[in-house]
């Protein structure tokens, strides 16, 4: 860590590169955090090591370059992180809900005090993948003419660098709540999926698919609960309802009614 490091909310605001084939472009994105302040670059699987070019584009932000971890896989990179950001060339191609790059900005800074938040962009050739997009919160999208929409990767980190510069010289202190004893802490990544996956077999349990593919059912409710902020008694309460409703569905079944047996 360099000693330069943003203290602070901007401190905890990483930029993840996600399969990067050229290492000039993650130098040149490094140059880019580091004119805004920001320093925590975060690499995912690059496609070549760091080289010459690399070190050559960072023209100064060298520190930012070396102290870069790297991870397999995106799920890895942002496990313990409040909020994870998907940026997209291609405008509403995917069912995220679409944040403004200011918007994004603002939220992300809003949630860093709290905890760790990631910005995350895609390969050169073809961006994110839709499975690494199912693990963003939301996804950003830089308001490019429609014709021609895709930034070069190191010229997207910039706006959106910018951005979260600008949020931050706005910015007042944020108060921290008067209850903010373990439960009111906000849930990780990692427990809000424990939360979702006891949903689907929720769901498989009571019937409510009814033959339906169940993925459309779990993206809309995904959507749903990752727009809001869940807390870890939140969690907790939400998988004791479940719980609950798994009871039920076996009783009724152990009884001779199946879940599609039960009258309304
Ligand atoms: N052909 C790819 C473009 C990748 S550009 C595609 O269509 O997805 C590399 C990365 O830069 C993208 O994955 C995205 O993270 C970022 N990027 C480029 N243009 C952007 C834009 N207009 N808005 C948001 N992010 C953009």
């Amino acid at each position: 860590m360099s000693t330069s490091a943003p203290q602070g909310p901007a401190g905890r605001i990483r930029i993840v590169l996600v399969g990067t084939q050229h290492p000039g472009n993650i130098g040149a994105a490094a140059r880019a955090l580091k004119t805004m302040g920001l320093s925590q670059l975060v690499l995912v699987a690059p496609e070549k090591p760091l080289d010459d070019a690399a070190y050559r584009r960072s023209a100064g932000a060298e520190d930012v370059l070396g102290n870069a971890p790297q991870y397999a896989t995106l799920a890895e990179a942002v496990a313990d992180c409040r909020l994870v950001l998907g940026c997209t060339a291609r405008s509403r191609r995917v069912q995220l809900e679409q944040l403004e790059p200011d918007v994004a900005a603002g939220r992300l800074l809003e949630l860093a005090t709290q905890g760790p938040v990631a910005l995350v962009f895609g390969r050169e050739r073809t961006g994110l993948t839709n499975e690494e997009l199912q693990l963003c919160h939301a996804s950003v999208h830089i308001p490019s003419d429609p014709a021609f929409s895709s930034l070069n990767l190191a010229a997207a980190v910039q706006v959106l660098a910018y951005e979260v510069r600008r949020a931050l010289l706005r910015s007042v202190p944020v108060a921290v709540p008067a209850s903010s004893g373990p439960d009111a802490q906000p849930a990780t990544h990692e427990q809000v999926e424990g939360f979702f996956a006891q949903l689907a077999h929720t769901l498989e349990d009571i019937d409510f698919h009814k033959g339906r593919a169940p993925e459309s059912a779990m993206r809309k409710l995904r959507r749903l609960f990752l727009r809001t902020d869940l807390s870890v008694h939140e969690v907790r309460l939400l998988r004791g309802v479940l719980a609950d409703a798994q009871r039920m569905a076996r009783l009724a079944t152990e009884a001779g009614h199946g879940p599609s047996q039960v009258s309304p």
